[in-house]
């Protein structure tokens, strides 16, 4: 058996588990060497039942008192329920989507249970703790016990049993993915080693080790595809634009406000790469409010002043309408052909034409597009990937969404160069990642708001003030302002869910709160489950007050602009990542008027305690994303939505120090050898870890 085989040929691997692996990305032997532990338990140490604490890791050891199969009441979810105990007392245990735990598990019993205790109806309970029976102790220990990430239908219990046999045969046949003088210089283990280390472990240095190789692994090939991916585009050829510096300078003396200095640094960088004969490939990093719009649109006049066309694309159609407002009001009496790609009524404002627009066929709107009629399109990003060829596209803007790919960039265009592409975001990026997974990127940041903004008051509470919170909220919406509510869910939960944020309300059921509580105001609710044209519609009404309160899941997220909305009241606020809560309390604080910001939180745990805090105390992104790397627990699942990269990788991430280490060793590398023409083993894992980072 080889490395690059499939999983099938492993024995013990049926069909059955062969397709769970298969839908986990698991489809060669090397990808399930390479599926790590997350954690591993020393099931050495053991808690007494009595001495449980809540959200605190803890290995309890005792006998099965009772153990049952059942259903949950509305979602009809299979669960094992169990009561174990041991001389201090008895603690409920929960698997869900595990019914048959109590066939396999059996009354009288003696058991290790391991994970963090969580808060049910009836005291402390375990939710889908990993578990040993004592009998088997002797086949899945002589170590540390590694634990995998959690998935259905597959157990570390399981995958224990099929790696151990499959380490044990392979390890020596494993081809090393480091060039011999990087393991040497840095010390790492071999490969071999590293494998074996990382599963079983049998102390702690022995996996301190293994995890040290592999988190340099990783991010010495993230580094070595961010660095290639760069130069390449580099090498790449774009039309050079001709900066007409008083024209830019009109416009921004024509501005109602100064540019921040950051404004002007971040324009001056991304001015002076357009005037490149190699395509821009630039990152503008900046909370929402910090100006951005108004650099990218000194970019955009830039460009069709030496006529070429410019794109600007958003995520949604709300944003998209949003940007053609702002841009178009911005650019007014700049003479520009503005066309606004939408799903429905394409429009198009003509340099003839003031103020208002004409609707057009989407049709039409794409021939004057394509013969170069129009200066400025903007629209959705989907809509204007597809469809659209432009004469001759010198820029191509994105908003939230990081990359844009030289070929898709190549293809909006009839000529054959690459159009100069800017990128907007307002998640902050910590430093870490900008060196490693956007090092591709050049990245300009707007790192301070524009003057006269005033703080947002932002504070954590709890159940019992939520009396005086409303009233302070129906205190705002008399003095004419909006409010935002935030909840992590859509719907109600199940009777029986006991996931651990089950008790966290709903959008449908605190709307309905709201309604009874707030009877003079108008309240609406907003979800990723409602089409795009009725979002659209609740936005507007919305921004023209025909709606007081906003109850929303975190579709809210990213750009949108309500200068009228004072209040943002977060439900759940532990379930967020703080990035996130972040970007939700920048949804208020958008004018002159004083803005508030309450996070309500169920959870006492020490870590959400201090995530919170940092919230609080804190109104700098950067910091707080770095703090939010640093608090963000492995294999979370926020890190994946944002980041796209979860678990191992993210752990790796962390550390700074492996951070630079590696890119040393990187970039000696392509020093040496730039085609890896001699390190045919770098170079062939290279190519699967570049398809996997998605640099395109
Ligand atoms: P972003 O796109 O980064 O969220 P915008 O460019 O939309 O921010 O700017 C937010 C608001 O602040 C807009 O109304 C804009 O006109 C205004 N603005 C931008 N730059 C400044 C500045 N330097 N001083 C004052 N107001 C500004
Ligand atoms: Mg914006």
């Amino acid at each position: 058996m080889r490395f690059s085989d499939s999983i099938n040929e492993v024995p013990k691997i049926g069909p059955k588990y062969g397709r769970r692996l298969r839908k986990m990305g698991i489809i060669s032997v090397g990808d399930l060497l390479y599926h790590f532990p997350s954690r591993y338990e020393d099931f050495s140490s053991l808690t007494k039942i009595k001495n449980l604490r809540r959200d605190k890791p803890a290995t309890i050891k005792g006998k099965v008192k009772a153990i049952e199969a059942g259903k949950t009441n509305r979602k009809k979810v299979p669960y094992a329920q169990a009561i174990i105990q041991d001389s201090t007392g008895a603690v409920k245990i929960i698997w869900f989507y595990q019914p048959y735990l109590a066939n396999s598990i059996k009354k009288g019993e003696s058991i290790y249970i391991s994970g963090e205790p969580s808060y049910g109806r009836e005291g402390l309970q375990f939710i889908n703790p990993s578990y040993e029976k004592e009998k088997d102790e002797t086949i899945h220990t002589g170590g540390l016990i590694p634990i995998y990430p959690e998935t259905q239908g597959i157990s570390s219990r399981w995958l224990r049993y099929v790696l151990k046999p499959l380490i044990k045969r392979l390890a020596p046949k494993i081809p090393e993915v480091l060039p011999q003088e990087v393991i040497e210089k840095y010390n790492l283990l071999t490969i071999d080693k590293a494998i074996e280390k990382i599963h079983f472990p049998k102390t702690e240095k022995e996996k301190k080790r293994a995890r040290e190789r592999f988190s340099f692994e990783r991010l010495f090939f993230i580094h070595l595809a961010a660095m290639r991916k760069k130069l390449s585009i580099k090498s790449e050829s774009s039309s050079p634009i001709e900066i007409d510096m008083e024209y830019v300078k009109d416009f921004v003396e024509g501005l109602p406000f100064k540019l921040t200095d950051a404004q002007k640094k971040a324009a001056w960088q991304i001015l002076k790469d357009l005037e490149k004969p190699h395509p821009m490939n630039r990152l503008l990093e900046g909370d929402v409010g910090s100006g951005k719009t108004v650099v990218a649109t000194m970019a955009i006049l830039a460009t069709t002043k030496d006529n070429y066309q410019a794109a600007l694309m958003a995520p949604t159609e709300v944003l998209a309408t949003q940007h053609f407002k702002k841009v178009s009001d911005l650019l007014e009496g700049f003479k520009l052909n503005i066309g606004f790609l939408t799903g429905k009524k394409d429009k198009f404002k003509s340099k003839k034409l003031k103020k208002q627009f004409i609707e057009i066929s989407r049709e039409k709107l794409l021939e004057k597009v394509e013969i170069g009629e129009i200066d400025l399109l903007i629209g959705t990003h989907a809509l204007i990937q597809d469809k659209v060829t432009f004469d001759n596209l010198g820029l191509v803007i994105v908003d939230e969404q990081h990359r844009f790919g030289v070929k898709q960039r190549a293809k909006l265009c009839k000529k054959d160069t690459i159009p100069h592409l800017l990128s907007m975001t307002a998640t902050p990026i910590p430093r870490t990642l900008a060196l490693t997974l956007y090092g591709d990127l050049d990245i300009s940041i707007i790192d301070e708001l524009p003057e006269g903004r005033k703080k947002i008051e932002t504070r954590v509470v709890n159940e019992k003030e939520r009396g005086r919170i409303y009233s302070f909220v129906e205190k705002e919406l008399k003095k004419e302002r909006q409010a935002f509510f935030i909840c992590p869910r859509i719907e109600k939960p199940d009777e029986e869910d006991e996931t651990p944020w089950a008790d966290v309300t709903s959008v449908e059921e605190l709307a309905e709160k709201l309604k009874k509580q707030f009877t003079e105001f108008k309240v609406a609710t907003l979800h990723g489950q409602l089409t795009a044209t009725k979002k659209a519609k609740i936005m507007e009404d919305f921004k023209n007050k025909k709606i007081d309160i906003l109850v929303s899941t975190s579709v809210i997220e990213v750009g949108i602009d309500i200068p009228n909305a004072t209040v943002m009241v977060i439900e759940g606020a532990e379930m967020f990542g703080l990035a996130q809560l972040h970007q939700f309390r920048g949804r208020v604080g958008r004018s002159e008027k004083k803005s508030y910001c309450f996070l309500f939180s169920g959870s006492n745990s020490e870590k959400s305690i201090k995530r919170l805090k940092a919230l609080v105390e804190s109104e700098n992104s950067f910091e707080l994303a770095e703090k939010d790397l640093k608090l963000r627990g492995p294999g979370d699942l926020a890190g994946k939505r944002q980041w796209g990269v979860a678990g191992f990788t993210m752990e790796a991430l962390k550390d700074r120090k492996t951070v630079q280490k590696t890119k040393e060793a990187a970039s000696d590398l392509l020093e040496k050898d730039f085609k890896l023409e001699k390190y045919s083993t770098v170079k062939r894992k290279l190519k699967s870890v570049e398809k996997n980072l998605h640099f395109e």
